[in-house]
């Protein structure tokens, strides 16, 4: 079982916590409403207040004008003065006035008082009441009304902000009790769970409630993600065990195949070998007695003397002994080649002169067919090349006289040309076309197997059936791949292409 990294919970104090963010958030929204109501309720009083300034107006008319206006007719300066002193200590006014239509002046308190507000009242005379005898101007201020506001405010915001700071306090002491703790114990305990007991429940520590609420929810859940937790872990254990097992199992099986398998490509090997030797001895064999065969055959034939039928059959003696020896030969050859004996010897030459030796060598067979034979090479074929020069000639003198043998009219055609050419290297591409009676595509596949002829072309006897087989695994042997396109009745190609190294300069 790999370790399970456990992750700690945050500290404590490195964090934001739910209890003063929310306090933080019941202040602030609490404050905020508050300012408004206060706002409201100031300006409600303000109005109020402002309204209240009418009724001072009234009064103030009612207790003065009658006494001021007596004076006034008296012209009783200090009595004016007194009556003036007494309307000023009336609340809100904060400054009087009386002028007389003759020019008398007195007055009382601050003409400049903050929001003054003036009403004049004419004064008449007792006697006459039609007659003017001056006026009176009463400023009421609003200096008093401002300061009786602001202490309204200054109440009502203490009052808000510490039941607000109660109410807030108490959410917080809840939360704690109710949310909190229980949130920070749910933590810990996913935190500190051990693999190993992962079906041990989490219980909250409070008194069960009859309904279950969110926080039983929320510990229903977490209880059984662990315990579905613990199952697919037991069930991974036994996975993993059986792939073990599976495992040692599987590489036991390895094991003795590779085993089996060393036997058999060593039995395969020391086959090979035996059958290898077996052959080249048996080819040496054969050809010790065929040799001394054809040879009296030969002397038999010289000496002369023979009737028709003797030579007839001496000429099938020396007949079969030559293909028995071309097939002794080339018998010879195919085993050294799949024995990883053959090996190729690459030295330079001179493919012109190489080219005119093949044409001469199969010119003479065309011709004696009556077959038009060509060599067409590319102009910027190489002078001087690196290959195999005798099993070059071997596979080409092959697949050549294949095409002389399977082709009654038309012609043949050796074409070799430049593929790609580096400063280093040549690949160059090597084509036998005939026209002749071609090879039905079921046996396509099987001419490169040993021993398999077909058709019953006029020449196909004095074949070996060996011959493909091993141009086949020569080219492979130089590198190349001899590849044949063909349709009956019009006639075969085959093709292959090696890269050669070019002699420096
Ligand atoms: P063989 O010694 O009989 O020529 P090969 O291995 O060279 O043996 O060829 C195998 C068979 O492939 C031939 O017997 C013939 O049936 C067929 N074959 C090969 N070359 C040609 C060709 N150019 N045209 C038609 N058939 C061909």
């Amino acid at each position: 079982m790999e370790p399970t990294a456990v992750p700690t919970p945050p500290g404590p104090r490195k964090r934001a916590r739910l209890g003063p963010r929310l306090l933080a958030a019941i202040v602030l929204a609490s404050t905020l409403a508050a300012l408004l109501a206060t706002g409201v309720q100031l300006w409600l009083d303000y109005r109020g207040q402002v309204t209240e300034l009418d009724r001072r107006f009234q009064q103030a008319e009612r207790a003065y004008v009658p006494a001021l206006a007596a004076s006034l007719w008296a012209l009783d300066a200090a009595q004016i003065q007194r009556q003036l002193n007494g309307l000023l200590a009336l609340p809100d006014v904060a400054y009087v006035k009386v002028e007389g239509r003759v020019g008398e002046h007195f007055s009382a308190g601050n003409p400049d008082a903050v929001g003054l507000r003036s009403q004049v009242f004419s004064l008449r005379s007792p006697a006459d009441a039609q007659a003017e005898l001056g006026t009176l101007t009463v400023g009421l201020g609003l200096a008093d009304i401002y300061a009786r506001l602001w202490d309204r405010a200054l109440i009502i915001v203490a009052t808000q902000f510490a039941k607000t700071a109660a109410v807030a306090l108490f959410i917080l002491y809840l939360v704690r009790l109710w949310i909190t703790r229980h949130l920070e114990r749910m933590a810990s305990h996913a935190c500190s769970l051990q693999v190993d007991a992962l079906e041990r429940p989490l219980m909250l520590d409070r008194a069960p409630s009859v309904q279950p609420d969110e926080l039983d929810d929320v510990v229903r859940a977490l209880n059984e993600m662990s315990h579905r937790l613990g199952a697919a872990l037991h069930e991974r254990e036994q996975v993993q065990a059986e792939l073990r097992a599976h495992r040692d199992h599987l590489e036991a099986l390895v094991a003795h195949r590779t085993a089996e398998l060393r036997d058999a490509k060593d039995r395969a090997e020391s086959a090979s070998q035996a059958k290898s030797a077996f052959l080249a001895h048996m080819s040496h064999e054969l050809r010790t007695p065929l040799n001394a065969i054809l040879g009296y055959a030969q002397l038999l034939r010289m000496g002369g003397g023979l009737n028709e039928r003797q030579a007839t059959g001496l000429e099938t003696i020396r007949h079969s002994g030559e293909h028995l020896l071309a097939l002794v030969v080339d018998v010879l050859d195919l085993a050294r080649i799949e024995a990883g004996r053959a090996e190729l010897q690459p030295a330079r030459i001179d493919l012109r002169a190489f080219l005119r030796g093949l044409d001469a060598m199969v010119r003479l067979r065309a011709d004696e067919k009556g077959l038009q034979f060509g060599v067409k090479a590319d102009a910027e074929l190489p002078q001087h090349w690196t290959a195999d020069e005798t099993r070059l000639r071997q596979v080409l003198l092959n697949l050549l006289g294949n095409a002389v043998k399977f082709t009654d009219t038309g012609r043949v055609d050796l074409i070799v040309r430049v593929v790609e050419r580096s400063s280093q290297s040549c690949i160059v591409e090597f084509e036998v076309h005939d026209t002749g009676a071609g090879i039905p595509p079921e046996d396509l596949e099987r001419i490169f197997e040993p021993f398999e002829q077909f058709g019953d072309a006029p020449g196909r006897s004095a074949g070996t059936g060996l011959g493909l087989a091993i141009s086949q695994r020569l080219v492979h042997q130089m590198g190349g791949a001899l590849t044949v396109t063909s349709r009956v009745g019009q006639g075969s190609t085959f093709k292959f292409r090696i890269d050669g190294t070019l002699p420096p300069g």
